[in-house]
């Protein structure tokens, strides 16, 4: 079969249009002189005017580009069509820097675990070529996205977002009826596969849903198939043992930002800490290698990639912020925390809304009662904290909160207050109230799926960076919370039918913040037309047609917005201002757009149009210099980054 470009393309990716400036933004992002320190690589998805579509990652040391084609056994798989020096996502073992001894070693052991900063020559990108890929099958996606050095971005000690191994790696844990028992198992698993896993353990019936290729069952002439309206991941064979019986309900929970090999090196080098995280796993199985998030390995898109078991390419929920082409707005779900189910791609499914469609809605004390805590995955929840969906009694839920609120740790009001995290501690232990409420409130049935978030690991984590000790007394805080829930199911008759699943959205790695660095910018502080949403780069780009008589005497110029507004068009380019020069750089014409973008120019006689360039400039855009013809004059990247010549 052939190549498989974006699902819904809507003017992500470069097209023929943004040749030269996606060119000239890649040539900045990686040999300005910031580019330099702080850029890893640049990826995009490069489409041809026909609209079949090549991946493309772009580095110093070398470039990589890849096709996507739906695989025979089922699935995508990704054909590397050139590379030119080293290929920057070459090494993609998920085996990486498992433990915190390799990570540090990876870091030149540093005396200073602030200072375990890991270039890329020692980091691996597991399943890179699926996770770049899929980001751009949303209409939400960029023209580029930059993944830095992994110790290169912002002001806090610790941050993640790229595709490498330690900020895409989740520790994952499953603990209860259905799996094995005191187990640590080898194998491969991506984030996208928790919800199938989960789907699978339920006991849900499969569905014609659709696949990762977006296509339903009966579409690709198979039974039903999968568990979930789409279903990107698969199930985790290797986690399971039905001898172990079949767990009544799950309970998922996800320490924010908690760090794969500092959570290992705990619960193997310090006997008796986290007690409680520590009696889940040794009583359920561990993966040794942990899980592989979404890219980017931020927040929303990756707890709405664990709830919906697709990829944020497919869930929509592409980035904390991202740019609305046809609105021309930035949409911000992180930034607005609240009420941000309506961002999500109705066409993907969540946990909860499977479980209410096998088990019915929640009425009375009949269906299934789902309930989502503190947790950016909202969707269908019956309890939803961040819609604002709280059920149970007000003054309780009070009185629950109080009841815990002296385990808060009193150094993060001392030691993060100029941080603005005053309120670290007091989020969490708010969740656990709710959590609690939910299972001593005994007017509605006790909830068959909790998606519990606990966010002190991640701020902790950010604020102090992940292997300093703040981030481990946020860690033992958060292992507090854990064992009131546990004791509770207890004394509730719950537990024991109860699988639990720990998890993270993403890894943390330490940051130099000392280089202040924030790579995505590089294009605009270069001056070029770009909306910016780190790690995401949209560029604002001037689509210009060309038509030249067939005496070859005049020339008719149309200028519009090459992205779509909301009525599906472009919209025309008025003032834009067209020079046109022959190849001695000599003025033979200039002419400027009318309010429906269209300009003409006489072409002197003595001139042929194929020698003439034309600029075209107009506020707001990046300039657009092309050949007559229509060929676009930008920079050769293979020449100028590589010294070699345009593969063709
Ligand atoms: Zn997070």
């Amino acid at each position: 079969m052939g190549a498989t470009g974006p699902e819904r393309l809507a003017g992500q990716g470069l097209d023929p249009n943004q040749e030269e400036s996606g060119n000239r933004a890649i040539l900045e992002l990686l040999t300005g002189s910031d580019g330099q320190a702080w850029t890893d690589f640049v990826a995009t998805c490069r489409v041809a005017g026909d609209g079949s579509a090549v991946y493309e990652a772009w580095a110093r040391r070398g470039m990589v580009r890849w096709e996507r084609q739906v695989a025979a056994g089922g699935g995508y798989e990704y054909v590397v069509v050139e590379t030119i020096g080293e290929n920057p996502l070459g090494q993609q073992d998920h085996r990486a820097l498992a433990t915190l001894a390799q990570e540090l070693a990876a870091a030149g052991d540093p005396g200073d675990v602030q200072q375990a900063y890991v270039a890329h020559g020692r980091l691996t990108y597991p399943h890179a070529y699926e996770r770049i890929s899929q980001l751009f099958d949303s209409p939400n996606a960029p023209d580029l996205v930059v993944n830095s050095e992994s110790y290169a971005f912002g002001l806090q000690p610790g941050q993640h977002g790229n595709l490498d191994v330690i900020q895409s790696r989740s520790p994952l844990v499953f603990s209860g009826p259905g799996v094995k028992s005191g187990a640590m198992v080898e194998c491969e698993s991506r984030q996208i596969d928790i919800a199938p896993t989960i789907a699978r353990l339920i006991n849900f019936p499969l569905i014609d849903g659709r696949d990762s290729t977006g296509r339903t069952s009966s579409e690709r002439g198979a039974a039903p198939d999968v568990y979930l309206r789409r279903q990107d991941g698969a199930v985790l064979e290797d986690v399971l043992d039905a001898a172990t019986g079949a767990p009544e309900r799950v309970y998922l929970l996800l320490l924010d930002g908690q760090s794969h090999t500092e959570l290992l090196h705990r619960l193997e080098s310090e006997s008796g800490s986290i007690p409680n995280l520590r009696r889940l796993v040794a009583a359920g199985v561990m993966l040794r290698y942990g899980s592989i998030t979404n890219f980017p390995s931020i927040t929303w898109p990756s707890h709405n990639a664990i709830g919906t078991g697709c990829w944020s390419g497919h869930h929509d929920i592409v980035n904390p912020s991202y740019y609305l082409r046809e609105r021309r707005e930035v949409i911000s779900p992180q930034g607005r925390q609240f009420e941000t189910g309506v961002c999500l791609s109705p066409e993907v499914e969540t946990l909860f809304e499977a479980f209410h469609r096998v088990f019915g809605d929640w009425d009375g004390d009949k269906g299934a009662f789902t309930a989502s805590i503190i947790e950016p995955c909202t969707r269908g929840a019956d309890h939803a904290t961040l819609e604002r969906r709280l059920i149970g009694d007000r003054a309780q839920l009070i009185a629950l909160t109080q009841e815990t609120q002296e385990e808060i740790n009193p150094r993060w009001k001392d030691e993060l207050e100029e941080h603005g995290h005053r309120m670290m501690g007091e989020i969490d232990n708010r969740g656990l109230a709710q959590a609690r409420q939910l299972f001593i409130d005994h007017s509605h049935p006790a909830p068959m799926f909790v998606y519990h978030e606990f966010s002190q690991p991640d701020a902790a984590a950010h604020d102090y960076g992940p292997h300093h000790e703040g981030a481990r007394a946020a860690l033992d805080e958060t292992d507090v919370r854990i064992g009131h829930i546990l004791r509770l199911l207890e004394s509730e008759g719950l537990f024991a039918s109860t699988l639990f699943v720990i998890t993270t959205d993403h890894g943390m790695a330490t940051q130099d913040v000392s280089l202040k660095a924030n790579a995505a910018r590089i294009p605009e502080r270069a001056g070029m037309a770009a909306v910016t949403t780190e790690p995401l780069v949209y560029l604002r780009d001037l689509d210009v047609a060309i038509e030249v008589a067939h005496d070859g005497r005049t020339a008719n110029v149309v200028v519009l917005d090459n992205d779509v507004d909301m009525t599906g068009t472009k919209p025309p380019v008025a003032r834009a201002a067209l020079l046109v020069s022959d190849h001695r750089d000599g003025r033979v014409a200039s002419a400027a757009t009318d309010t429906q973008g269209i300009a003409g120019f006489v072409i002197p006689a003595d001139l042929r149009a194929s020698e003439l360039r034309l600029s075209v400039r107009a506020e707001g855009f990046n300039p657009r210099h092309l050949l007559l013809d229509g060929t676009n004059l930008a920079v050769d990247l293979r020449a100028a980054l590589y010294g070699t010549a345009e593969a063709r």
